[in-house]
């Protein structure tokens, strides 16, 4: 069966041609066909409480994405030995439409992974995250949560309203399509309402390991914790990006100061391999306040660089 990997930009220059993700081949349909991981984009932002336009996030991220080469220089590996990955193309959201959305994107996660390929969903705010586990619940069951966030998303409303992205593992763990004893959030920082916000990640039963933890704590330390808690059990990783200090990822929603580097984030990423990864997402990007230089995008794409290639070596290595 035909492999989907990138265009090769050693042969047609990586600013020709269609935005897709890191230059894949663009297949809104894959059953039948041999594919490993699919990019997807979830372009909705109602969900936001704050600053909204991350569902332009996923056209954004795919493209400065082109700048990506196959071959992983720290991990030693060239993904496309191992993996054939495609663009799906985006969830057509319904805007303004909470639940009417979730049902679109949780369809689309439950077809994406019952054709056997892993899903890296772009956002979109963080408020996808419940529809992309409703999805991957439908075929995989109750799974382990890895949460980089400077918040922890475990609030019980907003406005009287019970989705939005302040919410969501909240409703996941209340819906069982998450596990918080086999959970982790990393990255919580910046003020609260009260230190009950954090105290109800734990009550529910994540291990909560804020940034002025985390940050005194050596990579290794911080990825052995995290394998610890999640064990071999199926895993879906959600990245805020807001996780990174607004120095590096400007382009976001709701801004913490104080946070990871982008050489921090990736070294633990690197780091975070060998994980039984059923899905990812990554959101928050908002390209609007994404100034100067698309440093965010350029980051976003970095970490789902990452992503792919741990799918890749557990591909290579027989996990
Ligand atoms: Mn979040
Ligand atoms: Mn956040």
């Amino acid at each position: 069966m035909e492999n989907f990997k990138p265009v090769n930009s050693l042969e047609s220059p990586r600013f020709c041609g269609v935005k897709t993700f890191m230059r894949l081949p663009y297949v809104p349909d894959i059953s039948g066909k041999q594919v490993d991981f699919v990019i997807v984009g979830a372009p909705f932002d109602t969900g936001s409480t704050f600053r909204v336009g991350a569902r332009f996030g996923p056209e954004h991220i795919r493209s400065t994405s082109v700048l990506w080469r196959p071959y992983n220089n720290v991990q030693g590996i060239n993904i496309f030995d191992y993996l054939s990955g495609v663009d799906y193309g985006d969830v057509p959201v319904v805007p303004g439409f909470i639940e009417e959305s979730y049902q679109k994107i949780a369809d689309t996660m439950y077809t994406i992974t019952k054709a056997g390929a892993i899903p890296i969903i772009l956002g979109g705010d963080h408020s996808i995250s419940l529809a992309n586990l409703r999805g991957i619940y439908k075929q995989h069951g109750e799974v382990c949560l890895i949460h980089f966030d400077a918040h922890v998303d475990t609030m019980d409303s907003y406005f009287g309203k019970l989705y939005n992205h302040g919410t969501p593992f909240r409703r996941a763990t209340e819906e069982r399509i998450i596990d918080p004893k086999c959970s982790i959030q990393i990255g919580v920082r910046g003020s609260a309402y009260g230190p009950e916000d954090w105290e109800a990640s734990e009550k529910m039963g994540f291990t909560v390991i804020p940034t002025h933890v985390a940050k005194e704590m050596s990579a290794d330390d911080l990825v052995e914790k995290i394998k610890q808690t999640v064990g071999d059990r199926k895993v879906f990783f959600t990245f805020d990006i807001d996780f990174v200090d607004p120095a590096y990822a400007p382009g976001t929603g709701t801004p913490e100061a104080g946070g990871f580097s982008s050489y921090e984030t990736l070294k633990i990423l690197q780091k975070l391999t060998g994980l039984n990864v059923v899905g990812y997402d990554l959101v928050e990007v908002l390209p609007a306040y994404d100034h100067p230089a698309e440093i965010t995008s350029f980051l976003a794409s970095a970490i789902i660089f990452e992503f792919i290639t741990a799918i890749a070596l557990n591909k290579r290595d027989g996990r």
